[in-house]
């Protein structure tokens, strides 16, 4: 048998390491559509299909319009019957009805090709009247093509073993869901460095590539297939001496690996003795037990919206409770930085449509710029009842460990008050039913250029501060985190970074309020030494990067930090900064 060419293709290094596996194809939801045509005396039931997923789709609105009726804003309800009147529309119903007995094809094809039609008509047109018309009907269709094809994705239970999982895009309830035993590698066509798919394949160590083109990928013929996530090589059909090449490298990392876990037990400080502490980033509460073996003083970030995202349905407030009090029991004593759900931006909402919780995505879902849109504490803040029921399940846990309060993507210090007066207020509530409740602070994130430049103001009403460089540098640069194509211009050794973060560490410092930097800039080895010198004292990151941020530090005086970061926030040029840092840190790691 012929040995098949080696193709090498360079992308996007995302999530360091070697993947070595065989290609399985995931596809979206929106992904292409198959293309089928139908029998002639089969044409009679595939409408038949068609009207039974028009009439599926009607019960579904029609059921959130009633619930929404009861509990959800009007403008929802507003939006509801525009989807009710086009499930009625001619344009949905007898004009596919006909394409389908004229075509011949089958009618996933057909409401795509419509859809994509209107799109295209109306994409030139500025009128905000149109616009919001077709993103109505595109959620109409996507509402249809969910009931026509509800099976045509694929589960992760049933990927082999040593797969290198290749997709148009990956959202993180689908990376959170991945094995590393089952995944070596994910290689995407969208996808940036800090996406929270990124973020997600780093903690579990997996290989990852963005910017790929997986279309052409389809094209070619493969069975095996590499991932350099280091260099961001993608390697089909690999030769025999590439494979034993790359075999050896990724022994190299593993040796590596196993040896600076080996410094996880000793303590965060610097040569001359400088503490410093380091916590964990935590998605799955689960990982909890394994934390300390690590290494990890406690949690310092528990994004609790994967609870949400991995079920794609908001846990109940005794869900909710159950989950915080295992966590901080577990803990035993150590700090449990519980950040409030931060739904939207780059977490996609994947909420299946017959969902009770589809509604409260029916405006945020169709959003144009969702980074800059409903997420995080906005969401909340708009949907009261959710903030409601997640701060009485914190309040009940407080009471079995040291748990505190983190609020995401706050932009006005009012966000922070409304939080501390329900905090208040259910405090009370809880008092009153007889439940007992610990003091808790609550901290501030500060991601939003507009909460950097008010840090001297925040740090007063927060409890600390927690610097959050993934958001903080994706707004500050204009660079969307997610977006392979601004990748070169999204990186936190920017000046202006720098600059901001020196800011906050003094507004907080002249407060005496902590501050702690959790995006993924204190995991790079880079970053490190020049946060240390800014003043940082307390990182948090995902646990697997812990003893290789400890090991780091574990190398450096704190004069010497301070002299690099007092030379660093001299640069006013992004290029020239990272190339001092780069030297000055390799010199001495
Ligand atoms: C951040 O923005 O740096 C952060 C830690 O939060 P997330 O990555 O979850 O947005
Ligand atoms: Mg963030």
């Amino acid at each position: 048998m012929s040995q098949a060419e080696e193709v090498i293709l360079r992308g996007l290094p995302i999530s360091k390491g070697i993947g070595i596996g065989s290609p399985v194809f995931f596809f979206n939801a929106d992904d292409e559509i198959p293309e089928i045509s139908i029998a002639k005396k089969e044409v009679e039931k595939e409408v038949q299909r068609y009207r039974r997923a028009l009439f599926l789709s009607r019960q579904d609105v029609e059921g959130l319009q009633k619930m929404s009726l009861n509990e959800g804003p009007p403008e929802i309800v507003a939006i509801l019957g525009t989807h009710l009147e086009m499930l009625q529309d001619p344009l949905i119903t007898t004009v596919i009805e006909d394409k389908i007995r004229q075509l011949q094809r089958n009618t996933e094809s057909i409401v795509h090709h419509l859809i994509e039609e209107y799109k295209l008509k109306f994409s030139t047109l500025q009128d905000h009247y149109f616009q919001e018309r077709v993103r109505d009907l595109i959620d109409v269709s996507r509402r249809i093509l969910g009931h026509l094809r509800p099976l045509d994705k694929v589960k992760w239970v049933d990927i082999p073993h040593h797969s290198v999982i290749l997709a148009h895009e990956l959202v993180p309830s689908e990376t959170i869901e991945a094995s590393s035993t089952q995944v070596s590698a994910f290689v995407t066509s969208a996808g940036g460095i800090t996406s929270h798919a990124a973020i997600i394949a780093r903690a579990k160590g997996i290989p990852y590539v963005a910017n790929v083109d997986i279309k052409l990928l389809k094209r070619i013929e493969m069975q095996s297939m590499i991932v350099d996530g280091s260099q961001g090589l993608v390697i089909m059909n690999p030769q025999r001496s590439t494979l034993k090449k790359y075999q050896e490298i990724k022994k190299g990392h593993l040796e590596k690996f196993r040896l600076i876990s080996h410094s996880s037990h000793l303590r965060g400080e610097t040569v001359d003795g400088f503490e410093v502490r380091l916590f964990a980033n935590l998605e799955n509460p689960k990982e909890v037990d394994s934390l300390v073996k690590n290494g990890a003083e406690g949690v310092g970030l528990f994004r609790s919206e994967y609870l949400f995202l991995s079920k794609k349905m908001f846990p109940s407030e005794e869900e909710q409770f159950q989950i915080y009090r295992r966590m901080a029991k577990n803990l035993k004593g150590r700090p449990l930085v519980i950040r409030i759900f931060d739904i939207g931006g780059d977490k996609k909402i994947d909420v299946l449509p017959d969902s009770p919780d589809a509604w409260y995505f029916q405006t945020i879902g169709t959003e144009a710029n969702p980074a800059l849109g409903c997420r995080a504490i906005r969401f909340l803040l708009r949907y009261p009842n959710l903030l409601h029921s997640q701060l009485r399940a914190i309040l009940r846990a407080s009471v079995f460990g040291e748990v505190q309060i983190l609020v995401p993507m706050v932009s006005d210090i009012s966000e922070l008050r409304i939080v501390r007066e329900k905090t208040r207020e259910i405090r009370e509530e809880l008092e009153k039913e007889g439940i007992e409740t610990a003091p808790i602070s609550i901290g501030c994130m500060i991601e939003v250029p507009s909460s950097a430049i008010i840090c001297d103001a925040l740090v007063q009403e927060s409890d600390f501060v927690s610097i959050g460089t993934n958001d903080l540098v994706q707004y500050v640069l204009a660079a969307d985190r997610s977006n392979p194509a601004v990748s070169d211009l999204y990186f936190a050794t920017h000046p202006s970074i720098l600059r901001l973060i020196h800011m906050i560490v003094t507004s907080a410092n002249r407060f005496c309020k902590p501050v702690i930097v959790c995006g993924e800039s204190a995991a790079d080895p880079m970053m490190v030494p020049v946060l240390l010198g800014l003043g940082i004292r307390e990182f948090s990151v995902s646990a697997r990067h812990i003893p290789l941020v400890k090991h780091t530090i574990r190398k450096w005086r704190i004069l010497e930090a301070c002299r690099l970061a007092e030379q660093a926030l001299e640069y006013t040029v992004a290029h020239d900064l990272r190339q001092f840092l780069s030297a000055a840190t390799d010199a001495i790691v």
